[in-house]
């Protein structure tokens, strides 16, 4: 059994300092894969000093010389793609074509962020207009500094790829922790940057959990910015650890979002986004589309279309290509979300779907794919995050009420509107309050636009130009001409 007892500290492994130890699973065999340290707050401070020792240099290369490494991290994950996509089924069950879709996610984030490094170098002293007679003004665009990097274990390349490649590009130095579940896929980064000779202490990456390792490393004085991806409970208390010394933060947080299917759609292609938007990684996808609000003249023929689908998926062995659906994650998800399943039992829900109505393979925590219908807007299951294989759905008299049943929710991250008139679509997206909103299609997450959510789903945007921005401080040199 594998055991990851070592952080990458300023290019080298070091021992952790830590004494617990946490299991590393395979959620499909239930067996025990591998042990994680959980850290020790003096690797925190090990990691920061090495990354602050490292940063005047990494900044002072061109945003050329920074992009070629980006290309260097992008190239060696194509070369490891297949064992990573093994290996993000076996820790992550997630089955074969899913865990592909992540690696080359991962892998086009860092070739764009190569791309927007070297835009970078022509960005710097461009003239800014003045009304001032004989004074000129140049702005620059300086990295934030030391970053501290969190995320979370359901696409563990994707959204370390998010943070860190735009976070290098911007000439920060990094200090990257891995979720505690999902440990194994990350690791295969602090492996690359080794092999391709990337500068000491530019990218630390430590292992551990909240206690040994995140909380210590939001605290940090010396961590200039922490970007965190994970649930709002954890995110309030970065932004709280963030405030002592003002520093900066950015969160991506927690989804409840809509796909809304209006009159004119047509109801089985309709199914097949709605199916991809909620059962994709088993539910647990941060902009899962988990309320379907139905036109109400076709929500029987829909429900039916989804029945069907429903019953057709295979569920099992993530590396079996007839897979579709694997176990989640940990047994841990499993119980959080039958904690909902009970509560849905309570309030009497109406299911298509039940979560019995089938049987489960022997062995994985799985859970069957779920669906209610007519489900009140007061009960938790229509208004809290799930994060599971569990769709609700309801009604709306018109185009709206679908509207106002979407935008009523305390989260704002994404949402798809269906409809036969695409022009329409696009207006309806235009009164959706969320950050991504996709119609006519599968939740597409091109590396160019930004991601980030409205209301509680975060503070900030990652991706395109606005997930660099995120890592670059704005500095104007104002002076006569
Ligand atoms: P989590 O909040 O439990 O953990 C996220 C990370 O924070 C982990 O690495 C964890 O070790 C670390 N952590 C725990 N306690 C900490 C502390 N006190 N200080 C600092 N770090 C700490 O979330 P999770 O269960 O790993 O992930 C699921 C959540 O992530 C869901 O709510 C989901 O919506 C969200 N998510 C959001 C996005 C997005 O882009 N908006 C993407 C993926 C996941």
């Amino acid at each position: 059994m594998q055991r990851l007892d070592h952080h990458y500290i300023d290019g080298r492994w070091v021992a952790s300092r830590g004494t617990r130890w946490l299991p590393v699973s395979d959620p499909y065999r239930e067996q025990l894969i591998a042990e994680v340290t959980a850290g020790d707050p003096a690797d925190v401070d090990d990691a920061v000093a090495a990354a602050r020792r490292a940063l005047p240099a990494w900044q002072a290369l061109s945003g050329a010389e920074r992009g070629a490494y980006l290309d260097a991290f992008a190239d060696a994950l194509t070369r490891r793609r297949e064992a990573l996509i093994r290996l993000s089924c076996t820790n992550n069950g997630k089955v074969l074509p899913e865990a592909g879709i992540d690696l080359d996610d991962a892998i086009a984030c860092y070739r764009y962020y190569a791309d927007q490094a070297r835009a970078l170098d022509a960005r710097q002293g461009q003239p800014v207009a003045l009304e001032m007679e004989g004074i000129e003004a140049r702005c620059y665009h300086d990295p934030a500094g030391v970053v501290g990097l969190i995320t979370p274990w359901n696409f563990p390349l994707v959204t370390s790829a998010w943070k860190l490649a735009p976070a290098l590009a911007a000439g920060c130095t990094a200090v990257l922790k891995p979720s505690e579940v999902t440990p194994l896929p990350e690791q295969a980064l602090a492996e690359i940057a080794a092999e391709i000779d990337l500068p000491a202490g530019v990218l630390n990456l430590l292992h551990g959990d909240g206690e040994g390792i995140g909380a210590p490393l939001t605290a940090h004085r010396d961590v200039d910015k922490v970007s965190f991806t994970g649930s709002n409970r954890v995110g309030e208390a970065v932004m709280r650890a963030a405030s002592e010394g003002s520093r900066g933060v950015s969160l991506e947080l927690g989804g409840k979002s809509p796909v809304l299917v209006l009159d004119d759609a047509d109801p089985e292609q309709a199914a097949d986004w709605i199916m991809a938007g909620i059962y994709f990684n088993a539910g647990q996808i941060c902009s899962a589309t988990s309320r379907l609000i139905v036109d109400a003249s076709l929500a029987d023929t829909v429900y039916a279309a989804l029945a069907s689908r429903i019953d057709a998926l295979h569920l099992g062995d993530p590396l079996d290509e007839r897979s579709d659906m694997g176990p989640l994650t940990s047994a841990r998800q499993r119980e959080a979300v039958q904690a909902y399943l009970a509560v849905a039992e309570q309030e009497g829900l109406t299911a298509v779907r039940d979560a019995r109505h089938r049987t489960l393979p022997e062995q994985g925590y799985f859970l069957a794919p779920t669906l209610y219908r007519d489900v009140p807007t007061t009960s938790r299951l229509w208004r809290e995050e799930i994060f599971g294989p569990v769709l609700c759905g309801r009604s709306a008299a018109n185009e709206a009420e679908a509207v106002e049943l979407a935008n009523d929710s305390d989260f704002g991250l994404a949402a798809t509107v269906i409809s036969g008139d695409s022009d329409r679509a696009k207006r309806v997206g235009r009164q959706l309050r969320a950050g991504s909103i996709w119609y006519n299609s599968e939740q597409l997450v091109p590396p160019q636009t930004g991601w980030g959510g409205f209301k509680r789903s975060g503070i900030g945007r990652e991706l395109g130009p606005w997930g660099l921005s995120a890592y670059l401080e704005v500095k104007h040199i104002i002076g006569p001409q």
